[in-house]
């Protein structure tokens, strides 16, 4: 999790970052990891410093990519939302194990370490529910919520989970 305090990788030198950047295991600023506004403060900072030198590897902070945690936290539920959304109401065994073992490698891969690491103690805490669309839908929505809660987000009400990702609001 981000709480606001630059993780700092085993065995590596402390060095001064600014609030909320997380690093990745190799050291360096993880920007699937960090906030957007973390990172460009980062990125302004470096080039500050390295601005005499004729060119530098430093990243410029561009809106479009590569993505930020928000980022790719906001596409990332679209996407297991959506997959809910599909889901087969009468799911086979296959089936069944198949979006078992989605989410088990989707935790294992996600790019953002330290969410991925959570996510993971999440699932093997809170089996995954895959009998059907409606439990599957739910069982995801009420791991969202543990993550917005871990944010000190707005929890998501489950009961309109179809509603926001497979139907559309009521009026
Ligand atoms: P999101 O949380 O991205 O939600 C997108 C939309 O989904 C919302 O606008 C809302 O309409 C809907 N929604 C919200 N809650 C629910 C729900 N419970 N069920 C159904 N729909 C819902 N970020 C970190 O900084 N640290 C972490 O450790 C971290 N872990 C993550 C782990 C996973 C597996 C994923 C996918 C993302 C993680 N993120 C983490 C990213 C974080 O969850 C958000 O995606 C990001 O902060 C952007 O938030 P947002 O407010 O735009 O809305």
């Amino acid at each position: 999790s981000n709480d606001g305090v630059a993780t700092v990788a085993d065995g590596e030198p402390p060095k001064k970052y600014p609030k909320g950047v997380v690093l990745g295991k190799d050291g360096k600023p993880c920007r699937s990891c960090t906030s957007g506004a973390a990172f460009s403060a980062w990125a302004s900072q470096t080039k500050s410093t390295l601005k005499t030198q004729a060119s530098s590897s430093v990243p410029v902070s561009r809106k479009d990519c590569p993505p930020d945690v928000e980022q790719l936290g906001r596409s990332s539920w679209t996407l297991l939302h959506s997959i809910a959304a599909t889901y087969p109401t009468n799911p086979t065994p296959t089936e069944q194990s198949d979006v078992t073992n989605f989410m088990k490698l989707f935790a294992k891969l996600y790019p953002c370490w330290v969410c991925a690491e959570d996510f993971q103690k999440y699932i093997e805490k809170e089996k995954i529910k895959a009998g059907s669309r409606n439990e599957f839908g739910n069982w995801l929505c009420e791991a969202h919520n543990a993550v917005n809660r871990k944010l000190g987000k707005p929890t998501f009400d489950c009961r309109f989970w179809e509603e926001r990702w497979k139907d559309g609001w009521r009026d």
